[in-house]
């Protein structure tokens, strides 16, 4: 299996290979000289027909299934050859038209069954793929979606002196 790591501000960390049978607890980006390395919980993450049904990352337990593909090739492609079929057409070629519908067709349904299916977390989006999913998986919900807000962008804690010139003013108040 295939897991594209996220954190939870949902920043890309690294790609890690997995193996079901024995998955690892902790895994380090490929390469790595020490350093960064992200803990695995699989404790409940897979069911018992060995699929993913929670996070190994963030534990979460809702994920989504996401096709991986340039969905605009398939759409550029169809308009192509529908104009390409309608000057010939025009000029009389039905025959040639045809077989430019009929391949095209032939190529949007090998896309289809060639495409990467995903599954992503909804609270880190990790990726992971490469895997048997379970039929269970549905598309991106926005009810479930909105669980999950996106993380706020890191913030600098308040400066402590504000506090400190809060309880003065209280001192001076009381007095
Ligand atoms: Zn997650």
């Amino acid at each position: 299996m295939r897991i594209d790591l996220r954190n939870e501000q949902r920043d890309r960390l690294f790609t890690v290979y997995v193996d079901l049978e024995d998955p690892p607890a902790v895994v380090r980006p490929p390469n790595a000289v020490g350093g960064s390395k992200a803990h695995l919980d699989w404790d409940r993450a897979l069911d018992d027909e060995r699929h993913l049904r929670r996070c190994p990352v963030c534990g979460c337990p809702d994920l989504f299934l996401r096709k991986q593909m340039p969905q605009v090739t398939g759409f550029v492609l169809i308009i192509l050859a529908a104009v390409v079929a309608m000057v010939l057409l025009g000029i009389g070629e039905v025959g040639l038209a045809v077989l430019i519908l009929v391949l095209v067709g032939a190529v949007d349904v090998a896309i289809y069954f060639f495409t990467r299916r995903v599954l992503v977390c909804y609270r880190c989006r990790s990726e992971f793929s490469g895997m048997p999913m379970s039929r269970r998986h549905g598309k991106w919900e926005k009810t479930t979606g909105e669980k999950y807000p996106p993380p706020r962008p890191r913030t600098t804690p308040p400066p402590p002196a504000s506090d400190e010139a809060d309880a003065e003013t209280h001192e001076t108040l009381s007095r």
